[in-house]
């Protein structure tokens, strides 16, 4: 196992540039999972660490040796990846132990590895079957089984589930949880996914256009976003995200007006020179409080029934878009009533123009938030 360090590592494809100049330290059996929209250079960055892209600038280190110019197969990484890319003419057992016939291990030893990796993916009954006859979940147990065989340092995965419908992606998120655990390996997982992201890393790293916006435990991103990017790709349903002004500064933090007039306070530390600029304000569904006299109000247009929760959006007036508020499972709503929703000052996120998040007053009275 080792810890994977990437120094200035940057990519162009020509005038695209798929990742700028970036630095990321992933320890040594660390799980970590890049999340971010379409596009905003997580496979690239994925690749790179593989050495199936090579570096524009900028060093990859794996175990502390500079690997940056070292072939794939030296790298002592392996990649799992979205389309399990298995042998149709091989059998389960004959997939598994393909990269060890490559590396020319004796056949005793191979024997040994390949049924020790069917046994940690439970794939142990179906090892004389070809790739055709298994499901899709099994398919990439056996992609992962092949990838973990040669006991890489770094297992490197690019969106291994999103082949598979939700309750096989549930089962086999709790078998990759499984397998870190077992394997002790560092992780690099690439998703779309909310739930894996959230779920399964140790830290996420939420890239955006190009760059990395921010790194930390899964919680600490979802509570703190450091910008409106993160905001916008942790949570679902999303962030509500508000065209607001910054109305004035106060001991406490600043008030924001909405641009139907409301005013909302909030914990954000900002500084006299912002009063009068263009913020947005964001509001996670979850902390908007029923109050008849809060200042967030829509009437409902779409009210979904989860079952432990429900889900009103507010329609959208103005340049306001729909407001999403969180209610109970057992609220009992209809369709064109009209709610009205507050927030605790520390709920309020507040980005500036350039999108970065303003700090917060320490909370009055709990530390923990
Ligand atoms: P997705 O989630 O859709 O897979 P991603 O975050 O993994 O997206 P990348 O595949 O890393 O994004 O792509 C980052 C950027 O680099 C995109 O603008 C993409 O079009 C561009 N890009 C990726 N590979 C190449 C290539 N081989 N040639 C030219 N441009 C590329």
């Amino acid at each position: 196992m080792a810890a994977v360090d990437i120094a200035g590592l940057g990519k162009r494809f020509g005038e695209t540039i798929a990742l700028s100049p970036s630095d990321l330290q992933i320890a040594d059996g660390e799980f970590v999972v890049l999340v971010g929209p379409s596009g905003c250079g997580k496979s690239t960055l994925l690749r790179m660490i593989a050495g199936l892209e090579s570096a524009s600038e900028g060093r990859i280190l794996i175990g502390g040796r500079d690997v940056t110019d070292v072939p794939p197969a030296e790298r002592g990484v392996a990649m799992v990846f979205q389309s399990y890319a298995l042998y149709p003419h091989l059998t389960v057992a004959g997939n598994i132990a393909f990269p060890l016939k490559v590396a020319g291990l004796l056949k005793r030893e191979i024997a040994e590895r390949v049924a020790e990796a069917a046994a940690m993916l439970d794939l142990t009954d179906l090892l004389d079957r070809r790739p055709r006859a298994l499901s899709g979940g099994q398919r990439q147990r056996v992609s992962i089984a092949r990838a973990i065989v040669r006991r890489p340092q770094v297992l490197l995965l690019d969106e291994p589930l999103s082949n598979l419908d939700t309750s096989l992606r549930a089962r086999m998120r709790h078998e990759f949880a499984r397998l870190h655990q077992q394997l002790g390996a560092t992780m690099i997982y690439v998703t779309h996914d909310q739930l894996e992201a959230m779920t399964l890393a140790n830290r996420i790293v939420v890239m955006s256009a190009g760059r990395i916006e921010q790194v930390g435990a899964p919680i600490d991103v979802y509570r703190r976003p450091a910008s409106i990017a993160v905001a916008a790709a942790i949570g679902s349903p999303g962030m509500n995200l508000l065209p607001a002004m910054l109305a004035a500064v106060t001991p406490t933090g600043t008030t924001l007006r909405l641009s139907d007039g409301a005013l909302v306070t909030t914990a954000a530390q900002a500084s006299v020179d912002d009063v009068g600029t263009a913020v947005t304000l964001g509001v996670r569904p979850e902390h908007l409080v029923p109050d008849e006299d809060g200042p967030f109000a829509g009437a409902v247009e779409l009210f979904e029934r989860l079952g432990p929760l429900s889900f009103a959006h507010l329609g959208a007036r103005g340049d306001v878009d729909t407001i999403v508020a969180q209610l109970p499972g057992d609220r009992s709503v209809t369709l064109g009533e009209v709610l009205h929703f507050s927030i605790a000052p520390h709920d309020a996120h507040v980005f500036a123009a350039d999108g970065r998040a303003y700090p917060l007053t320490p909370p009055p009275s709990s530390p923990v938030r």
